[in-house]
């Protein structure tokens, strides 16, 4: 994406909370994106996940410019490029874990049977063949994000975009959350991770920092060796 800007409102209460953001990720890598309150952090995952719109500046997802495309051909580029992953999980709660992961695929226009097929390989990928047909409720914080990450994966999705996927759970659960994506990531799926804890941001193998909607500074990760190892 080059020289993104966003602004919010018109006027005397337009708020520009993006500016000229310019970042490129490639295919494979795994990025966390950090920074203060307010920063613009989710108003820039939104912008990635073709959520949301810039106010200007382009942007190319896999080749294709985000910026140009009807609402039409985005939707369809979400469905199938992208999975999303919140800190608050957002399962149905009336629906079972199978039928929670099974959702995106309805969209898809798949049958029943394959739905149910790749929600259950999804929910083993994920750690959860014992849980298929749990209700939310009857899981814990883990898990239910662990049924978040594979509903986000059952379109199998190059992308997975996630706004503090550990910001509700301990540090140890987070730890299983950040392997599984370690994992996924080592099957080549890109992952942009919005997150507050340095230690989280960590698993990523490069640091993108925001302050008051612009990158203040973009690093690798050093020692991962060392953490893979501590891990
Ligand atoms: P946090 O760490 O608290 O989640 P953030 O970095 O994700 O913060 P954003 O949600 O991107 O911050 O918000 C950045 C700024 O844009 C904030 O001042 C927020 O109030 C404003 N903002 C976000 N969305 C909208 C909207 N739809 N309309 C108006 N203002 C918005
Ligand atoms: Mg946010």
């Amino acid at each position: 994406m080059d020289r993104i800007n966003k602004v919010f409102g018109f006027g005397e209460l337009a708020l520009h909370v993006l500016k000229d953001v310019s970042l490129e990720v490639r295919e494979g890598e795994f990025v966390s994106i950090m920074g203060p309150s307010g920063s613009g952090k989710s108003t820039l995952m939104n912008i990635i996940g073709t959520l949301d719109r810039p106010t200007a500046g382009g942007y190319f997802l896999q080749g294709e410019a985000v910026h140009a495309l009807s609402e039409k051909r985005l939707a369809e580029l979400r469905n199938e490029a992208i999975g999303f992953v919140f800190q608050h999980f957002f399962l149905l709660p009336r629906s079972n874990a199978l039928a929670n992961v099974e959702l995106p695929l309805i969209y898809g226009g798949k049958g029943r049977a394959e739905r149910q097929e790749i929600a259950r390989q999804a929910l083993d990928r994920v750690g959860l063949s014992a849980k298929y047909r749990a209700m939310p409720n009857q899981l814990s914080g883990g898990e239910k994000q662990r049924v978040a990450i594979a509903r986000a994966i059952s379109t199998k999705p190059r992308f997975i975009l996630a706004d503090e996927p550990t910001g509700a759970l301990d540090t140890a659960t987070s730890a299983q959350i950040m392997r599984l994506f370690r994992d996924l990531n080592g099957d080549g799926t890109t992952v942009i991770m919005i997150t507050h804890e340095q230690e989280i941001a960590e698993w990523a193998d490069r640091i993108v920092r925001i302050r008051d909607g612009r990158i203040e500074s973009d690093e690798p990760v050093a020692k991962r060796e060392a953490k893979e190892v501590a891990g």
